[in-house]
């Protein structure tokens, strides 16, 4: 009887096992059905062209054009069937005077259906034809012929000849079938291993020798008292007298049992009662439970629970193991093998199909996000001017709304509109025309473009007072109005950007200039522009695993040496690296030596000399920092008028604090100068390094990439979450950091944690005022961080002994995969920055469902929006919204802004108090900010606008 449950058991698992595989290959049945019902209509024709006579193979190849070299019959070919190759050797150099010719073929790009004929003549011509069978699952076939005497090769001039074929599986389908293959075989694989392995346990009586007592007690035993018999249900005791789990009133015990030591986990979690007919005194406290034994066990093991899995007894972390008789008999062991083997198929196809979800619910997300960076670009001009439709439609009128007292024009009585298309490229732009004002009460003015083009995909406006000399002009301060066209049939030229740089992620990065110049060029690249990126050939770089691609590009002489250039595809970019044969960038590290200076200056010359060698004429030279700063004055004196006349120069300062000669010639030479959040911009707009230009000097904010930084992938988390699942997920890692940092288990405080380098500038003293003050509030404080300056190391190394033991953490090191588990475990996380540029901890923080607290300075305040003060801000700065006011609330953190404790306990105590008093609406804020987009599709609109400043569009 229960032989059979078990049995009846895996047959069900098998037949559910059996239905999903059949669902995930309908596809590929439904193309071979589709196939083989093609195949009855045309085969008698099939076999007509292949199976014809000599004479009529002789009138085919007569008919032929006189140099043509190979066909086929039937052209196209049909999967799997019969084709016949022909070749004329007296058009081949290779094959002339051949006395043996070879056909040599393969299918799809010859992945599949390899062969090898002899060919025979075709009687009195110089042709000759073999006769091969055509893969059931080709899409193309190629093919070559070999001179069996000479052992050349006919290849069509190394282009292979190629034929299509017909009634195959398309090349999509083709791949799923490899993919389809490789899913069996790796199944297979496993399946094989797990069986194999338990089969040698039972063959050797693993289970023998298992233990029943504990202080020299029974604590565990079957009902009588024989090895229990795998694929039977067994009752097993077990006396909680011996480990009272829980104490006397725990009454709801679990029994985890898994087979042949643990082989596959916990299998089962059986519920146990407390047994009657049992002695029950003191020492005898006997509960039991109903197991079934799996059909492939020699030994059981198993450990006991609560309900609630918060006490166990685990036999002292033995667990423990009774022994079980194996009488699996080859069949069974065979049924088993192949139930194994679709359960992880099933697995493998289930995670194939999870994944393809997961990132077809990230693209939507993405292109939502994207929409909405455009939506709030023109939300943030509609004061001064929106059109209706909102977004301008190619093939339809657009009227256009223009409030003349947020501008310059603000005294004028008549406005006039001039409008064009595609950056005033477009040749169909209408005649400047007069605006019909306002009436009375209203504020805009307004005319009408009587067609929006269809090949259009930008809409540009200016406004002025008048028409002709003395007009004065509204162009937005030089960039104009632009209003991306939906629906056109035209794209967009794109933008040839070239960046000149010393860092690049992950190839070589020392800080986020790294991060920036990849970021910058992979968004811009997947906009539809070309981008390429020039970097210095480090020593470094022979030893990487992601340059290993690397091939040679060219050479030159120049500067009293030779140039030497690489180039790499770097997470999707094309790279080129520089590198002098006088070996000045055979170095371990991108920094550090005395001559840096020296070195990039070189470097940058280079790399103009390599663009101008290269014949290259980018749109835009985009050079970073003091290290590549060289580019913009070189490139205006000694490449502009020397064969490179079309590239403009933008350039962007990620740390004013470095080179300030270098960054204010470059300041000085640029057409845009950019730095990295809008506030930062302000704050040091008095600098001599910009103050001076501040017309062309712009900030835009840095953004994160929401792949890289995505809980719901994270391999660092114990379990991965999105904003839906977010409690669960964020439970799991604190639970993991706490344990990691050496803090005591399970409750219910707050996380209030730190990652960051410790230096004056993140505020060291308002990080050591948190630690007290998260204490004092009942909350607990971490720590992930190292201080370059060991002065300030060593304060923060007491203020660690001080809190040892209490609720708090410290890490002193740079820790990757510490700093996810830090983003995911804490509730909250603090940036007390005293300046901040950008900051990429709160945007990361966000992404992890971490509330910010933060000191509102730099890219601080451009992101993270306080909740009591701040709706409005928020509203404006990134609410999509369809009617131009407020999505309702988006703001997302707590923010102050003074230097003292006070200031810092003004915005943290809110924080713990949401916490403490009203935790729906905590939850409620962490998923708002988890679903914020701090990605690079809003700075990337705001870069390619400027470029397109740049270079005077
Ligand atoms: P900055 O570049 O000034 O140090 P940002 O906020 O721009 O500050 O970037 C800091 C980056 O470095 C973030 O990605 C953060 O996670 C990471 N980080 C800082 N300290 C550590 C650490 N000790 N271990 C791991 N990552 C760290």
């Amino acid at each position: 009887m229960a032989t059979g449950d078990a049995t009846r058991q895996m047959t069900n698992a098998n037949s559910r096992a059996r239905t999903t595989t059949h669902a995930f290959r309908r596809a590929f049945r439904r193309a071979s059905t589709k196939r083989v019902e093609t195949f009855a209509a045309v085969d008698d024709r099939a076999s007509a062209d292949v199976g014809r006579s000599d004479e009529e193979d002789v009138r085919a190849c007569r008919t032929r054009g006189a140099d043509e070299r190979a066909f086929t019959s039937p052209s196209p070919v049909r999967a799997g069937a019969r084709a016949r190759v022909y070749v004329n050797t007296a058009n081949s150099d290779a094959l002339r005077h051949a006395g043996k010719v070879t056909v040599v073929g393969g299918c799809n790009g010859w992945r599949c259906g390899a062969y090898e004929r002899g060919m025979t003549e075709v009687r009195g011509t110089t042709w000759m034809k073999a006769d091969i069978d055509v893969d059931a699952n080709a899409y193309e076939m190629a093919y070559v012929f070999k001179n069996d005497g000479t052992k050349k090769y006919e290849n069509n001039n190394s282009h292979d000849f190629t034929v299509g074929v017909e009634y195959g599986p398309t090349k999509e389908e083709f791949e799923e079938i490899l993919k389809l293959n490789a899913v069996d075989e790796a199944a297979r694989a496993e399946a094989d291993a797990e069986v194999n392995r338990e089969m040698s346990m039972a063959s050797s009586n693993t289970g023998a020798g298992a233990k029943f007592e504990k202080y020299g007690r029974t604590i565990v035993r079957t009902a009588t008292g024989e090895p229990l018999v795998s694929g039977t249900t067994a009752s097993v005791f077990w006396n909680k007298a011996q480990n009272p789990i829980g104490g006397a009133d725990v009454e709801s015990l679990v029994m985890h049992v898994g087979y042949n030591e643990w082989i596959r986990g916990v299998e089962e979690k059986v519920p146990m009662r407390r047994a009657s007919g049992q002695a029950q005194d003191v020492n005898n406290d006997w509960w039991v439970c109903d197991v079934p034994v799996s059909p492939t066990a020699c030994v059981l093991n198993f450990v006991i629970s609560d309900v609630e899995e918060k006490n166990w007894d685990n036999n002292e972390k033995q667990n423990f193991r009774v022994a079980v008789k194996n009488v699996a008999d080859d069949e069974m062991w065979a049924n088993i093998r192949e139930l194994r083997f679709e359960e992880k198929r099933i697995a493998a196809l289930r995670a194939i199909k999870n994944e393809k979800d997961r990132l077809a619910r990230r693209a939507a997300e993405a292109a939502k996000a994207k929409q909405l960076a455009i939506e709030v670009g023109l939300k943030q001009q509609a004061f001064i001017i929106y059109t209706e439709p909102k977004v301008p439609q190619a093939g339809q009128p657009l009227k256009v709304f223009y409030n003349k007292k947020n501008t310059n024009l603000n005294w004028s009585g008549d406005i006039y509109m001039t409008s064009g298309f595609n950056r005033w490229r477009h040749a169909g732009a209408p005649a400047p025309m007069k605006m019909t004002p306002p009436k009375e009460g209203e504020e805009f003015f307004t005319a009408v473009v009587p067609i929006v083009p269809n090949d259009s995909w930008m809409a540009d406006f200016v406004f002025s007072s008048g028409i002709g000399q003395g007009a004065q002009y509204d162009n937005r301060g030089g960039r104009d109005y632009h209003l991306p066209v939906t629906g056109g049939d035209a794209k967009k030229p794109p933008l040839h950007v070239v960046h000149i740089a010393v860092e690049m992620a992950p190839i070589a990065k020392v800080g986020g200039l790294a991060d920036v110049v990849t970021a910058i060029g992979r968004v811009m690249k997947e906009n539809g522009h070309q981008v390429e990126v020039i970097l210095p050939k480090y020593q470094f770089f022979n030893n990487s695993v992601l340059l290993g691609g690397r091939q040679y590009e060219t050479h030159f002489d120049w500067a009293g040496t030779t140039i030497r250039v690489e180039k790499c595809i770097v997470e999707g970019l094309q790279c080129f690296f520089i590198e002098p044969q006088n070996n000045m960038f055979s170095t371990n590290a991108v920094y550090g030596r005395n001559d840096d200076g020296e070195r990039f200056n070189f470097f940058c010359n280079a790399a103009l000399e390599f663009l101008n060698r290269t014949a290259r004429q980018p749109d835009i030279l985009h050079c970073h920092d003091w290290s590549s700063a060289e580019v913009a004055r070189a490139y205006w004196q000694h490449y502009h008028h020397n064969g490179m006349p079309k590239p403009k120069v933008a350039f962007t300062i990620h740390n004013m604090n470095y080179g300030q000669a270098k960054l204010s010639e470059a300041v000085f030479h640029s057409q845009m100068t950019t730095t990295v959040s809008r506030s930062y911009a302000g704050e040091v707009s008095g600098s001599p390094v910009v103050s001076g230009n501040l017309q062309k000097f712009y900030g835009v904010r840095n953004g994160i990439d929401p792949d890289i930084w995505d809980p719901e992938i994270d391999s660092f988390l114990p379990v991965k979450y999105n904003a839906e699942n977010c409690v669960e997920g964020k439970a799991a890692a604190r639970a993991e950091l706490r344990s990691r940092l050496g803090m005591s288990g399970w409750n219910d405080k707050p996380i209030v944690g730190v990652v960051s380098r410790l230096t004056a500038q993140k505020g060291v003293h308002l990080i050591k005022h948190a630690a007290h003050h998260t204490l004092s509030r009942g909350g607990q404080f971490v720590l992930l961080g190292s201080a370059p300056d060991p002065k300030i190391q060593a304060e923060f190394n007491g203020l660690a002994n001080q809190l040892a033991g209490q609720d708090s953490g410290f890490f002193f090191a740079f820790d990757e995969p510490l700093s996810h588990l830090m983003y995911a475990g804490c509730d909250i996380i603090l940036v007390p920055s005293m300046f901040e540029p950008c900051g990429l901890t709160q945007m990361i923080s966000m992404r992890y469902g971490a509330v910010p607290v933060v000191r509102a300075t730099g890219g601080l305040r451009d992101t993270v929006f306080d909740v009591d003060n701040e709706k409005e801000r928020a509203a404006w700065e990134i609410a999509g919204s369809s009617d131009w006011k407020t999505d309702g609330d988006v703001t997302n953190g707590f923010s102050f802004e003074g230097t003292d404790a006070g200031a810092l306990n003004y915005a943290l105590d809110r924080c713990l108090d949401a916490f403490y008093n009203d935790r729906a609406w905590f939850r409620s804020l962490q998923k708002r900010d988890m679903l914020q987009d701090w990605s690079w599709n809003k700075p990337a609109l705001e870069y390619e606008e400027l470029y397109y400043k740049c270079i005077g569009q």
